[in-house]
């Protein structure tokens, strides 16, 4: 048997909506992504924007450029995480402050937070890990305490629930979400920037294309060609064919959490009382939405992470790592100095998590195979 990592829930209502935006001609920033932009605001609630991208990477850029982060501020960041989080303050000169994580949920705390703050910090990027929240209302009062700023890497997090309320509408300055071929709804590529900030909103609108004054739908729309620039923005506007995919995932966000709930409940059923950390789930009125599933190798385990990956390669199952530490990273090490030793949970993960398959409509047959590898594997 072969198990893919992943599979894209893409049907004839996806495939029909993109051949439409083909024979219509309208391919670029039209009426799908802006379609795709209410509805992404209207089943996120509480009277939020939403702006689309062409990818969470473009949206967190925007984001942070937004909220004013410029040369020498710093940023905080986890040091767990994809590399996209921290190379956007980058792109600003900003430099990115790295913390460790909470090894059981795998997220920032508002502790570790706390303890990196300086004088020249402005903002706080949490990553609601795998799907999982972080404690918001602790990082909320941390980042409200010392005057900082707060844009969510929500890259994992649709539909991700905090205290009851979905991730984009919390008290925080953005939240970006991520449309990659993986990610839990995808559009190939893309992303949404979402805000309750309305200059916020408009910022990232006019700096996504090029720093116009409006796009080419609206001059289109009223017939009238001149526009003016206001700033040398980017080249970051979502697709018409990207949108027409977003309008149908969206839609199906539910009836996929409920497909990612089902395989995570069947591995940790299948893999209890193995030598394995398992994801922890959310309490309480917090969902997750399960976008990967991590298993950890305790220390008790006779085998290795890259011996159990290499297992289970041969035996035709593709798992991937989520995710290489920033620290272990050249540039990162080598721009800031990094050692392991600051950053024990994150490095002691980095040595022994690997990402199990799981995608919509997973046979539980495969679930089944990918449990009994892992166990014959553990017993060697
Ligand atoms: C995928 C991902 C991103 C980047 O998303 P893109 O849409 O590929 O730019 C950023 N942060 C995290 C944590 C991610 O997993």
């Amino acid at each position: 048997m072969t198990v893919p990592f992943f599979r894209p829930h893409i049907k004839a209502e996806e495939i029909a909506e993109v051949v439409d935006s083909l024979e219509n001609g309208w391919l670029t920033t039209g009426p799908k992504v802006q379609k795709f932009e209410a509805a992404f605001a209207k089943y996120l609630g509480g009277g939020v924007e939403a702006v689309a991208v062409n990818s969470a990477t473009a949206g967190l850029h925007l984001a942070l450029e937004a909220i004013g982060i410029g040369p020498d501020d710093e940023v905080i960041v986890p040091d767990y995480t994809f590399t996209a989080t921290a190379e956007v303050v980058r792109y600003l000169g900003g430099h990115p402050v790295f913390v460790d994580v909470d090894y059981g949920t795998m997220n920032i705390t508002a502790e570790n937070i706390e303890a990196a703050i300086t004088e020249k910090t402005k903002a706080i990027m949490p990553v609601h890990f795998a799907g999982l929240p972080c404690k918001m209302t602790d990082i909320i009062a941390v980042a409200k305490k010392h005057g900082l700023k707060i844009v969510e890497d929500a890259a994992h997090a649709i539909p991700t629930k905090y205290n009851g309320a979905m991730i984009g509408q919390l008290d925080t300055d953005a939240a970006v979400f991520s449309f990659y071929a993986n990610k839990t709804i995808t559009t190939g590529e893309g992303g949404m920037l979402v805000t309750r900030d309305k200059e916020l909103a408009k910022r990232a609108r006019t700096m996504r294309l090029h720093g116009f004054n409006r796009d080419a739908f609206d001059r289109f729309k009223t017939g009238k060609w001149r526009y003016d620039v206001v700033a040398p923005g980017y080249k970051y506007n979502m697709t018409d064919i990207a949108g027409a995919l977003g309008i149908h995932q969206l839609k199906k966000a539910e009836y996929f959490l409920q497909e990612r709930k089902r395989v995570a409940k069947r591995y940790a059923a299948g893999l209890k009382n193995l030598p394995l950390d398992l994801p922890v789930d959310a309490d309480g009125s917090d969902q997750h939405s399960w976008h990967i599933y991590i298993i950890r190798l305790q220390e008790s385990a006779k085998v290795t992470r890259d011996q159990l990956f290499d297992t289970l390669s041969d035996n035709g199952i593709t798992c991937s790592v989520h995710y290489t530490p920033l620290h272990n990273f050249t540039y990162w090490r080598d721009r800031y100095g990094l050692t392991p030793d600051r950053f024990p949970n994150a490095h002691r993960a980095g040595n022994n998590a690997m990402t199990l398959p799981l995608y919509v409509e997973m046979p539980d047959a495969e679930i089944d195979y990918v449990i009994e590898t892992i166990k014959s594997a553990l017993h060697l």
